[in-house]
């Protein structure tokens, strides 16, 4: 089972997928969290992405794709994926179709977590208190960059999805808990 958990900036992607790995044993793709790790490296690469990710900004496509396409070549050791920040261009989501479809397989469920701008902009501002500015990109200005590129670049790849019916939209600004178990019911039980 491949799932792609999709939702703005602060949607609470990375909880809801940390608790499917552990329900369904699937593998847990964070390109943030690969991003972040590169940037912590330091390495020439690293120095590169870290203004990006300071910036707001997209990573381009074709070093999302290769960072993504490891994984995905080793698809027959997993029981499927959680796919949490990627795809967020429609490049990105043809590339992803293209590279399981190879290997025979495909996108399964695509959940979309459909929250309110103004909270999430509180609520990402909320959690760089809590983490004392662990992350140098979730600052209020950052929050609302990061916003509009979800809106004029990632938005688009909902109705890609949609069209082979994959979609299911859960509304994120209910309980963490709720959250999980309307997930769940979306996946069917
Ligand atoms: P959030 O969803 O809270 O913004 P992520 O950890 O998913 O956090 O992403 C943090 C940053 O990493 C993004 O703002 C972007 O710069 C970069 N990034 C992550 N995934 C991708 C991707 N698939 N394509 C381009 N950039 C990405």
């Amino acid at each position: 089972m491949n799932i792609i958990l999709f939702g703005p900036p602060g949607a609470g992607k990375g909880t809801q997928a940390a608790r499917l790995v552990e329900k369904h044993g699937l593998r847990h793709l964070s390109t943030g969290d690969m991003l972040r790790a590169e940037v912590a490296a330091g390495s020439p690469l690293g120095m590169r992405l870290k203004a990006i990710l300071d910036a707001g900004d997209l990573v381009p496509d074709d070093v999302m794709v290769e960072m993504i396409a490891g994984c995905v070549a080793h698809a027959e050791s997993a029981r499927g994926f959680i796919l949490d920040g990627f795809p967020r261009t429609l490049a990105q989501a043809r590339a992803l179709d293209a590279m399981l479809a190879e290997k025979g397989r495909a996108v399964d469920h695509v959940v979309v977590l459909d929250v309110d701008e103004e909270a999430i902009i509180a609520r990402i501002a909320g959690r760089a208190a809590q983490t004392g500015g662990a992350r140098s990109d979730d600052n209020a200005a950052t929050a609302r960059k990061r916003l509009s590129v979800y809106r004029e670049q990632s938005a688009p790849v909902i109705p890609h999805y949609e069209a082979q019916g994959l979609v299911r939209h859960i509304d994120g600004m209910a309980e963490m808990d709720a959250v999980t178990a309307a997930i769940a019911a979306a996946l069917g039980g």
